[in-house]
């Protein structure tokens, strides 16, 4: 079945501008992290990208690792890409990253401009595009200059191979460097993209405030903590869950699943409810309700869970009296 984009596709989305940049971005943008390995049904992988698409989702992230195996999320987004968003390229944001280990030997992981550069060249190969519309460095390298990782951003960025660079997983005092040696390069830095969820709070403890000053957009991934922060865990682990699922490379695993957590997850569930939302809802809006986070990327194991966490733009304001309630349930 060939596709046609519902021509009704801006009219939900919000975009919001990333940082002081010309770009902006959907509230919700969609990750493939998991879910669009080689393990994973063709079909449904397509099926997800179009309800995302259909949405006004015009931002997709990857990164050279997903998969499984390693690769394999971005051979499947350039599939889906070739069959059905070729036509649509002016519309979409693509973003992928290098920073883990991807090959044997010394020039296959961190940040030596040896490896981004390498790197950069395979994915683009593997998803079929010249450009990447944001390359990120995917996490601190300690042993290497930052000069040197920056000027690798801001020479891909001459190269036409990607628009916009961006960092994920820095601290706060790292950015700051990252994006001074970024700006006597000539090449500013669009974007941080950090982990972020009512679970997990770091950037509230000063990246949150370095962007803002500098201007940088920020995009939170992992806001559904992989799914905890849903009620599918209320009862049991469900058997088509991430967590019952062996898939390896970070993903959530039946130990990470403490009564202690899903004792708060009930709590806040209750809160969602008075809402009007469920539980993804809540959570995806209690992060868009800072005007300082871009973006927001969720993960999808199926098309309806797309539409369901788009719901979460109706209402993303949040009263104190509930902010105290959700800070309650979290103790
Ligand atoms: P989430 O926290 O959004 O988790 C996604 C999972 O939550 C889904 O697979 C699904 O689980 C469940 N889910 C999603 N929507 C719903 C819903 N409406 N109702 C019920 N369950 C739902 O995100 P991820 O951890 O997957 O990360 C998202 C993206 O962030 C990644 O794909 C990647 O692009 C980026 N990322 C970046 C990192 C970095 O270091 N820069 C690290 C990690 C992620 P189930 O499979 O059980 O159905």
């Amino acid at each position: 079945m060939s596709y046609l984009a519902n021509a009704d596709r801006y009219h939900s989305m919000q975009y919001r501008r990333c940082g002081k940049s010309g770009l902006k971005l959907p509230a919700l943008s969609l990750g493939l992290w998991h879910n669009f390995g080689a393990i994973d049904d063709y079909e449904k992988c397509r099926k997800i990208i179009h309800a995302a698409f259909d949405n006004g989702i015009t931002h997709f992230d990857l990164a050279n690792n997903y998969g499984p195996p390693p690769g394999a999320a971005e051979e499947t987004f350039g599939k889906i890409f070739r069959q059905d968003l070729k036509t649509y390229r002016d519309e979409i944001i693509v973003s992928s990253k290098a920073g883990f280990g991807m090959w044997p030997g010394p020039y296959g992981d961190w940040g030596s401009k040896k490896y981004l550069v390498a790197s950069l060249d395979q994915s683009l190969k593997r998803m079929g595009l010249d450009y990447v519309d944001i390359f990120y460095h995917h996490r601190p390298d300690p042993n290497t200059p930052l000069e040197e990782t920056m000027g690798a951003l801001d020479l891909i960025v001459r190269q036409g191979k990607a628009l916009y660079v961006g960092i994920s997983n820095y601290s706060a005092e790292e950015t700051q460097k990252a994006i001074e040696v970024l700006n006597s390069l000539g090449t500013p830095l669009l974007i941080h993209q950090a982990k972020y969820s009512m679970l997990v709070r770091w950037v509230e403890e000063g990246l949150l405030d370095v962007l803002d000053k500098n201007g940088v957009g920020c995009i939170a991934f992992s806001s559904l903590a992989q799914g905890i922060l849903t009620n599918k865990y209320l009862n049991g682990i469900p058997a088509d869950s991430r967590a019952a699922s062996t898939r390896g490379n970070g993903a959530l695993e039946k130990n990470g699943l403490t009564e202690k957590i899903i004792n708060k997850v009930r709590g806040m569930n209750e809160i969602a409810q008075l809402r009007g939302q469920n539980m993804a809802q809540m959570a995806l809006s209690w992060i868009l309700k800072d005007q300082r986070m871009t973006s927001l990327i969720i993960g999808a194991s199926k098309p309806d869970q797309v539409s369901d966490s788009i719901q979460c733009l109706k209402n993303y304001n949040f009263s104190p009296a509930e902010l105290d309630s959700i800070e309650n349930a979290l103790k």
